[in-house]
């Protein structure tokens, strides 16, 4: 494959510069959420005009493989037929309701099935709604105030998650945000990933105290971060030793990693699952559920108040329902293999290239640090990662039109659409942007 960085790049994207300088005038920032702005990766934002399978299509006519997924959500990538023909049938029946449906029920049902923690499941409209609606929910239920979180894991924007939190917080320095008062900060106590040892010097210190354990089981906002061996049954252990919930936030895993998503794969089982992104098929949706004597607490049953006007709407649960009904093995299968290859194909490239560099996968999620270290297995090691040298490596993979997330500290979502003349271009690109930085 003949590839080579072009030039004077500046030229590719003159209608999103332009674009940019107007949207500025206009939006914070110029962006609706913050890692789009390109900040940490030093170059102007790209603006989107479509995406079709594997490509995305910016406004000055580039083409990019897309290694994103929009975060996670296009399994099978964009404008998958399903999908939008499920959107397409339900939008001619109306949006919205306010009221039940049918096919909230059939969304239960199925998650139910799919996921082994959840007996009953209340849908929202974001991740982050999800994970701040489990907290108060785990506080209900136990009558304690506190929560654990890890460094470096992100539960959404919630006030009292932005405490050492991951994904753009971390992308752009300000993992403690100003906003946040100090009340609700100290109610969340901040626990090293990966290490257990530090959740439990947090329970003794604060006996009776704790509601819930709150992590990403695979954290994907420091980048990607496997839990190591027992980590995640050592906190199922604490919370039934320490009479607190374990909530695992499952926005980015659910669906992707596996059907029932990390807790399937590593066989751990928490009190209160939180979902998003593949539940919506790439529309706006949260979910959380667990057992059902934690969830009947919920209004109208019970006194833990949560409620959303659009929650449930049928374009959400129709667009999602059409990708979950497709996730079978096979499925898993074909994302292993498509992501196995790229992941083969830059170890090759960094040895070939002398690289200092690391690669964490797991199934389509996988995260290329820029590291002297051989591993980066929590919050600490992510930081000692050269976020230059990933700017530059970002700049020439989207010189050569693929397209990875902005910052380091994220990661990249393959999908189904992903084919093999793509994937050779994914990796022959890897290589040259290695060789350039
Ligand atoms: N939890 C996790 C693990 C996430 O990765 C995210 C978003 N990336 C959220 C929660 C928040 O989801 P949303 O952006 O939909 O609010």
């Amino acid at each position: 494959m003949h590839l080579k960085l072009p030039k004077k790049s500046i030229k590719m994207y003159k209608k999103s510069i332009e674009a940019y300088k107007e949207s500025l005038k206009v939006i914070p920032g110029g962006v609706n959420s913050p890692v789009r702005a390109f900040k940490s990766v030093q170059c102007n934002p790209v603006f989107f005009e479509r995406g079709f399978g594997s490509k995305l299509y910016d406004i000055d006519g580039n083409e990019y493989i897309d290694c994103v997924s929009s975060w996670g959500p296009l399994i099978f990538g964009h404008s998958d037929n399903e999908t939008i023909s499920s959107i397409n049938l339900s939008s001619r029946k109306g949006t919205s309701y306010g009221a039940p449906t049918l096919i909230e029920t059939e969304m239960a049902k199925k998650i139910i099935k799919m996921v082994p923690s959840i007996e009953s499941v209340r849908m929202v409209n974001s991740g982050t709604e999800a994970t701040m609606s489990a907290i108060r929910l785990a506080r209900g239920f136990t009558k304690k105030e506190l929560i654990i979180k890890f460094a470096g894991n992100y539960h959404g924007h919630g006030d009292s998650f932005l405490i050492k939190a991951g994904s753009g917080a971390l992308t752009l320095g300000l993992p403690d945000s100003p906003g946040v008062t100090k009340n609700i900060a100290k109610d969340t106590l901040i626990a090293n990933h990966n290490d257990s040892n530090s959740v439990e010097e947090i329970l003794k210190q604060n006996p009776d105290k704790v509601a819930a354990i709150i992590v990403e089981p695979i954290a994907g906002n420091m980048g990607l971060v496997i839990p190591n061996h027992n980590f995640l049954k050592e906190l199922k252990l604490l919370s039934i030793k320490y009479k607190c919930l374990l909530i695992f936030d499952e926005v980015m895993s659910g669906f992707r990693v596996a059907a029932g998503g990390a807790q399937e794969l590593y066989n751990v089982i928490p009190d209160i699952t939180t979902l998003g992104k593949v539940i919506g098929g790439g529309l706006p949706v949260g979910a959380y559920g667990g057992k059902k004597e934690i969830m009947d607490c919920l209004a109208p049953q019970g006194p833990v108040y949560q409620a959303g006007t659009l929650s449930g709407n049928p374009l959400a649960m129709n667009a999602g329902l059409s990708v979950l009904n497709r996730l079978n093995s096979s499925i898993f299968e074909n994302l292993e293999e498509i992501s196995a290859k790229i992941h083969t194909g830059f170890i090759k490239n960094i040895e070939e290239t002398n690289t200092k560099a690391v690669i964490n996968r797991v199934g389509s999620m996988m995260t290329l640090f820029f590291t002297n270290s051989n591993r980066v297995s929590n919050f600490e090691e992510a930081l000692d990662c050269d976020t230059e040298k990933y700017a530059k490596y970002f700049k020439n993979m989207l010189d050569m039109g693929i397209y990875l997330p902005p910052s380091q500290y994220e990661c990249c979502f393959f999908s189904t659409s992903i084919s093999e003349k793509d994937i050779d271009k994914i990796i022959a690109s890897n290589k040259i942007a290695l060789q350039n930085i």
